[in-house]
């Protein structure tokens, strides 16, 4: 009986990537000790980088693009995983030198794999996602720093991508005062059903400013990058903090060190993909407390394996509001 299975590979030929959806079987798979059967996975930014090419995610061809899956282990040599075992992975090098989640199986490292919280499903994961799960890594680091709800208002920046409808949801059931910064005004009651408590038009943020202005949020969790990311430490309050994790705008930084040194404010780096995997079990321990199953499903669109190319395109001209789910073994 034939033991083949979809997924999408990109190859990669005189400087030019082409995609299709292609039959395998396990032994095309890459090294690893467990086998997942994929059941969902989704479209994050880095996602769209890697599938048009615009930026060198992929760093062997060919690659089974997706960055992250859940799934089903279907067999393991590590002990710590058993078949049936519902788990997720984000990040490790999948996309880049290590085939995704773009594929019916997978065959992963067990030391990158963890089992999903009982009430959290497997589409639920991927509806969360690297964006989601960044965005509660950037969450635990403002609350690190210390900067509660009372100590003023928090801005979010891509307040209608991944990243940013995740942190506003999560912010503002924790009781923060949320400012959501986007270009899409005419998602603001998205915005506001979410938890925001005012909208700021992004051109606001996104050109060249004062080295210092008024001091007007405590703290930012930023996925823009550039000169949004200098504005918004420009307006940051004395002592507050601003996790950064993205660059959707751009991955320039030009600023001054006013904010540091005379606001004493802080900028969190933030990285999901490496992130350690005890860093990992706290964020998803996390998620499966805070995070808010109504607004996690008013963010969710839904699609197939076949449309990834089209949403890829569409995430990074900045028109996909929440987060795009791809059903792998539905397809
Ligand atoms: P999305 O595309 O879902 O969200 C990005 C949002 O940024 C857009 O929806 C848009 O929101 C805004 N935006 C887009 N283009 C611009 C622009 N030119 N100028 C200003 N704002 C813009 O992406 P994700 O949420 O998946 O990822 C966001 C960023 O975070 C990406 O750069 C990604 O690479 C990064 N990231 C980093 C991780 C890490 O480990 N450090 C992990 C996950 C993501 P709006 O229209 O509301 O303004």
């Amino acid at each position: 009986m034939s033991d083949n299975f979809k997924a999408l590979m990109i190859n990669k030929t005189d400087d030019k990537q082409a995609i299709s959806i292609v039959n395998i079987d396990e032994s095309e798979l890459m090294e690893g000790n467990v086998v997942v059967d994929v059941t969902h996975s989704t479209l994050n930014y880095k996602d769209g980088l890697a599938i048009t090419g615009s930026s060198p995610i992929v760093r062997t061809f060919p690659m089974i693009p997706g960055i992250d899956f859940s799934g089903i282990v279907r067999s393991s040599e590590d002990k710590k995983f058993s078949e049936g075992d519902r788990v997720v992975l984000n990040g490790y090098g999948l996309s880049e030198n290590h085939f995704g989640g773009y594929s019916e199986r997978a065959r992963v490292n067990s030391n990158h794999l963890l089992k999903l919280p009982e009430n959290i499903s497997n589409k639920q994961a991927m509806a969360i996602g690297t964006a989601g799960y960044t965005a509660m890594l950037c969450v635990l680091a403002i609350e690190d720093y210390g900067i509660k709800p009372e100590d003023g208002s928090i801005l979010v920046s891509g307040a209608s991508g991944g990243v940013g409808s995740v942190a506003i949801s999560l912010l503002s059931d924790l009781g923060y005062e949320v400012e959501a910064s986007t270009g899409k005004i005419d998602e603001a009651d998205y915005l506001k059903s979410l938890g925001a408590k005012s909208i700021i038009d992004r051109t606001e943020l996104s050109e060249p400013s004062k080295p210092l202005g008024k001091e007007r949020w405590a703290g930012a969790i930023d996925s823009v990058g550039s000169q949004t990311l200098v504005n918004i430490l420009a307006q940051t309050s004395y002592g507050g903090a601003v996790a950064a994790c993205g660059l959707a705008q751009g991955m320039d930084l030009p600023s001054t060190v006013m904010p540091f040194i005379l606001r004493n404010v802080a900028l969190l780096g933030v990285d999901s993909v490496m992130a350690p995997m005890n860093k990992r079990e706290r964020a998803w321990e996390r998620l499966s407390s805070d995070i808010n199953i109504k607004k996690l499903e008013e963010m969710i669109v839904d699609t197939t394996i076949d449309q990834v190319e089209v949403f890829a395109g569409e995430i990074l001209k900045g028109k996909i509001k929440g987060r795009v789910v791809v059903n792998i073994s539905e397809n």
